[in-house]
């Protein structure tokens, strides 16, 4: 919210208040104010794009309230150049603004994670321009060629028209205004060099090269500069992928390129036509819980929402682009949108197309399609619980970490892979790679050359349970108690550790540490296949994975003490080896290193020791301990 700075009376009796920008529009305004982008002309495609969206919003209000466009329905949006004045004035016909609508859309800007987004910015340029592309600034992109812009709008229906006016720096003021015709002006005046926008032929050429796909007419001194109709409906040998790429930055409020652009009519018992866009880059939003899709739907080239959720599912939501319904009412309410059939169908249809797209890409261009996956991957993966009916295409398309190379693999090259003997596709959950590699559970699977993906997303954890089998074989993570390896047989190039070094009979020790240790474990028991760490834990069969435990008591979705667990020790292993003789020998020396035992596998797993300082006193004294007394 901006700062109230101030109401001063002025000369004329109309009242003007001041206000502060919100502290993150201050700090993109800067960047705008000191032009870091290199292609200024934009401001003018952001203007045409924010008339066209006020317009079109207007032309659907109107139908449940016709009165509001007061006999003028031609939509349009004008450009005006003063030579003198040094201006250029972009007006349309939309549905204009009122006085708070003045301040909430041009002084703060409401999408959420803005704050995160502004606090990433550096101040060094080119880092900079690189957020601000997939960010998007829209209407403060004026800044980049006005040392002043004039907004002066009046909402359709309403009587009286607001101006809000600045400099770009900190600060802006609204007051009342004279403006006879709805909707809204913007008017720059521009910065000393940047004169070429006062060159009537300079503008033209770029309103087509930037806004020419726009469906409403953008004039100048009395003639058409573009196109003017829905680029959706005209024929795709007669675009150009440039007027793709500009009209997805229009529809998508987007600055980088499409990375993939779909665009078809289907035919049949219901009629629609679309025209979608994946993009390059990770949208900045693209976790936020309350981030919609960007999809706008209309019907019959009328523009009705960009907020149906209805139209394609949440794990498509990175998706943009437009909808064009043949079938669905104009007159379409919020409640019609939810389970209408016809919608319905529209939805199933886009998935198909958008997942056979999918398809086609990922074999004609595996790199391509691997950088596509490392940006939206993780959200296509919620498909893989939200929707069953796609679950075989979508474990087609996800490509995955391993163990096996530093590539990306596909789960069928997986189980081409798998070792003789090996039944299981078994995978390690966690967030960081290196830790995940390093993890214990992985060391039994690497003496036998056995594959494990490296699942990192916090969504695997969600899937793989719903999902359970590829190819009929079951996904087990390696974190879990009682997998037995012993069908395969070890790597050639991998000493067996139990034939160099004699086992001494651990029955002893581990029945001491489960009396010592008690309820802090569920049980103690020698592993199978650990070769490098002295003890880990595991969950117990049935019991939930220790990454999803831990996952879920973060989200808050779990209270309460961390369920009991597991551990393994390492019968071969010198620790492990050295307490079961010390305990033969008749010394008390396992109970008391008991608890660094549980603590070391705690921390091994990424998690805390149960008391810290108690943990850090007694490492001390056992590091004291093997050193040489006086
Ligand atoms: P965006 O277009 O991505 O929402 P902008 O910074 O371009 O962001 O515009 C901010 C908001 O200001 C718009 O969402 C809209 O509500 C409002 N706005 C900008 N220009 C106009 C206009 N010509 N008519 C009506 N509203 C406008
Ligand atoms: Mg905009």
């Amino acid at each position: 919210m901006p700062g109230r700075d101030g109401t001063d009376e002025r000369a004329d009796g109309m009242s003007e208040e001041r206000r502060a920008f919100q502290a993150e529009v201050g700090r993109i305004l800067d960047l705008m104010v000191h032009s870091v982008y290199s292609d200024k002309e934009i401001f003018l495609r952001e203007l045409i794009s924010n008339a066209a969206d006020a317009c079109d919003r207007l032309r659907y209000r109107a139908i449940a309230e016709p009165e509001l466009l007061d006999g003028d329905a031609a939509f349009r949006i004008r450009i005006e150049v003063d030579k003198d004045a040094r201006t250029i004035a972009i007006a349309d016909n939309g549905e204009g603004m009122g006085r708070e609508e003045l301040v909430e859309n041009l002084g703060t800007i409401a999408r959420s994670g803005t704050a995160a987004f502004a606090d990433r910015l550096t101040g060094d340029a080119k880092n900079d321009v690189a957020l601000i592309g997939q960010f998007g600034v829209g209407f403060y992109s004026a800044f980049m060629v006005a040392e002043r812009v004039r907004v002066v709008s009046r909402a359709a229906g309403a009587d009286e028209a607001f101006a809000w006016e600045s400099d770009g720096r900190g600060e802006f003021t609204v007051s009342e205004a004279e403006r006879e015709p709805r909707g809204t002006e913007v008017r720059l005046h521009l910065r000393e060099g940047e004169d070429e926008f006062l060159e009537p032929a300079r503008l033209r050429s770029v309103v087509k090269t930037y806004s020419d796909h726009i469906a409403i007419p953008v004039e100048m001194e009395g003639e058409t500069v573009n196109e003017a109709s829905a680029l959706w409906t005209r024929p795709r040998n007669e675009i150009e992928p440039e007027q793709y790429t500009e009209f997805y930055r229009h529809v998508g409020h987007a600055f980088d390129e499409p990375w993939l652009t779909l665009h078809f009519r289907a035919e049949g018992v219901i009629e629609y036509s679309g025209l979608l866009f994946v993009p390059t880059s990770r949208p900045f939003d693209l976790f936020n819980p309350d981030r919609k899709s960007a999809l706008k739907l209309y019907v019959k080239r009328v523009f009705i929402t960009d907020d149906a959720p209805e139209l394609v599912p949440a794990w498509l939501r990175f998706l943009r682009g437009v909808v064009d319904s043949e079938d669905l009412p104009l007159n379409l309410s919020r409640e019609m949108l939810q389970r209408n059939p016809v919608l319905r169908r529209i939805r199933d249809g886009l998935v198909r197309r958008v997942l056979g797209e999918l398809k086609t890409k990922a074999e004609a261009d595996g790199e391509g399609y691997e950088t596509f996956w490392e940006a939206f991957g993780p959200v296509l993966k919620e498909g893989l619980y939200e929707d069953a009916g796609q679950r075989e295409a979508l474990l087609e398309l996800a490509r995955f970490r391993s163990t096996a190379s530093e590539d990306w693999t596909t789960l069928a090259a997986y189980v081409e892979r798998m070792r003789e003997g090996q039944e299981a596709i078994y995978y390690i959950a966690g967030e960081e790679g290196a830790a995940l590699a390093g993890s214990p559970h992985l060391e039994g699977f690497r003496a036998r050359k056995v594959e494990v993906l490296l699942l990192q997303d916090p969504v695997d954890d969600f899937w793989v349970p719903a999902v359970g089998e590829y190819d009929g074989k079951q996904f087990v993570s390696v974190s879990r108690g009682g997998i037995d390896l012993g069908a395969i047989p070890l790597a050639e190039n991998e000493t067996p550790k139990e034939e160099n070094e004699p086992e001494a009979d651990i029955a002893s020790l581990v029945a001491l540490l489960k009396v010592t240790l008690g309820e802090a474990v569920k049980d103690v028991r020698g592993s199978e296949t650990l070769t490098e760490s002295a003890v880990r834990l595991v969950a117990d069969e049935g019991d939930m994975d220790l990454h999803l435990e831990r996952m879920l008591r973060r989200h808050g979705q779990i209270d309460g003490g961390a369920s009991r667990r597991v551990l393994e020790l390492n019968p071969r292993h010198r620790l492990v080896q050295g307490l079961a003789r010390s305990m033969a020998a008749g010394e008390d020396r396992a109970a008391q290193l008991a608890p660094l035992l549980l603590d070391q596998a705690r921390i091994a797993e990424g998690e805390a020791p149960e008391d810290p300082a108690a943990f850090a006193r007694r490492l001390a004294d056992a590091l004291a301990d093997s050193l040489p007394a006086e």
